[in-house]
């Protein structure tokens, strides 16, 4: 089998399937599988894979074709210009998300504690890390699973976090200057109408935010205050139609300077506040 030709049939299976991007997904595959670049390709296009080779991508492909997402079988995902490992205990990072980090590296300093709530792959904590040093950071999941990723992450990136399992602030003991948090907010009912691969192979825990999406938003806005130092912040990503409710949600709960904050895509992606 050629590369030309494994492509041609990865593109032609994932298209079957109902893959979005069939042939991206085909190409991003066989790179992963061969380690093979575009210039090798596009050199060697008409060459004989390894059979070692043309099996692993033929499994791959096969995955893929399940509607597995593409991050779970290559095993990373780029967040803020970081590689993160991920699996299926973790939610995949998404660039929705690089828009609170950005937000929140506008306020950190050194010195300053922080802690990201609900971290999955410790996306959130270790890129906040990388890019403001001089904090302490923890970082907390009630996900023993999620946890080890978030390790892992950490370790590669040579970030020092205290990582915590703990169900929201359950087993928490101290007081921070930043809390972040980009908590489960799919309204329950919701899932179902998501796209295969976030429905049946993200974790649930990770999306489902209950009836109306806003369980995490109603406890962490009533809690927080009791983790926060004096004029502490709390960043909040939610839903692009989720900005009203939270905003009402931190006022009442006593914040000042609530304010929504639109993503790239102009939807409005973080709530914020200090208290
Ligand atoms: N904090 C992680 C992320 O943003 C996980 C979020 C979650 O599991 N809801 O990717």
């Amino acid at each position: 089998m050629t590369y030309r030709k494994a492509m041609e049939w990865g593109s032609g299976v994932l298209a079957l399937a109902g893959v979005e991007e069939a042939k991206l997904d085909a190409w991003l595959l066989l790179e992963t599988v061969c380690k093979i670049n575009r210039t090798f390709y596009y050199s060697h296009m008409d060459d004989e894979m390894t059979t070692e080779q043309y099996s692993e991508y033929e499994i791959a492909i096969r995955k893929r074709g399940e509607r597995i997402p593409l991050q779970y079988i290559t095993g990373e995902q780029e967040f803020m210009g970081l590689n993160f490992k991920v699996n299926s205990n973790v939610l995949i990072p998404r660039q929705d998300t690089e828009s609170l980090v950005e937000e929140a590296l506008k306020i950190c300093q050194p010195g300053m504690k922080i802690l990201d709530l609900c971290t999955g792959s410790g996306c959130i904590a270790i890129s906040l890390m990388k890019n403001a040093p001089g904090m302490t950071c923890t970082g907390s999941d009630i996900s023993k699973q999620a946890l080890l990723v978030a390790k892992e992450n950490g370790r590669m990136h040579e970030v020092v976090i205290d990582w915590v399992r703990s169900n929201l602030y359950e087993n928490i003991n101290e007081r921070f200057d930043l809390i972040v948090s980009n908590p489960p907010y799919i309204p329950g009912p919701q899932i179902l109408e998501l796209m295969p691969e976030v429905r049946d192979f993200e974790p649930v825990g990770a999306l489902d935010g209950g009836e109306d999406g806003l369980d995490f938003y109603r406890h962490i806005t009533a809690q927080s205050k009791d983790y926060l130092n004096k004029d502490g912040y709390l960043y909040l990503e939610i839903g692009y139609d989720q900005g009203p409710a939270v905003t009402n949600m931190m006022c009442a709960a006593g914040y000042r300077e609530v304010s929504v904050i639109r993503d790239l895509a102009r939807h409005e992606r973080i709530v914020k506040g200090r208290i």
